[in-house]
């Protein structure tokens, strides 16, 4: 078993050998990829954490893990759920808080893309556990037949970790 810093390997899109795991994840939740440009300024608010699209819609960031075989940790990928507007307003109270994992889950719909499992991801129902202060909470989806809740419950291989690496550092 190894630990994601010892994580290498020779990618074979640069020729390079790539050492440790950088952080993955995406910036806004999909829905705001689909906003003209000119619109964004008017319509949307977005931090590092969150997101409210129209005054009506509303994310959070939170962590999706995957076990990945023969590694000890999860590799994880900030990924956005949405959330109600009651549950965001409870959400940004508990920002600050210091002792936050006793806090009941939240239940979202899953608002990400994750490369190469996208298909039909918003359909996922998620729930997002609290860590505390500091540490994003993280995602569980409703364990089905979807291919990216079976990564989240079977793991993921070395190998997959590969690609998903060379698709997001490469594009
Ligand atoms: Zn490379």
């Amino acid at each position: 078993m190894r630990n994601l810093d010892q994580f290498e390997f020779k990618c074979s899109t640069c020729d390079e050998i790539h050492k440790g795991m950088p952080s993955f994840g995406t910036n806004a939740p999909n829905y705001y990829f689909s906003i003209p440009k000119d619109e964004i300024s008017e319509r949307v608010f977005l931090t590092t954490d969150t997101c409210v699209i129209d005054n009506e819609n509303f994310f959070v960031r939170a962590c999706l893990e995957f076990p990945v075989i023969e590694y000890l940790e999860k590799f994880s990928f900030g990924a956005w759920v949405s959330l109600s507007e009651e549950n965001f307003y409870k959400f940004e109270e508990l920002f600050d808080k210091e002792i936050r994992e006793d806090e009941p889950p939240m239940f979202g719909w899953f608002s990400s893309w994750v490369w190469p499992y996208y298909e039909d991801t918003e359909n996922i129902k998620s729930r997002i556990h609290f860590r505390n202060y500091g540490i994003r909470p993280y995602i569980e989806l409703e364990p089905t037949n979807h291919p990216l809740a079976l990564a989240q419950t079977i793991g993921i291989s070395e190998k997959d970790l590969y690609k998903i690496y060379e698709y997001y550092v490469h594009g």
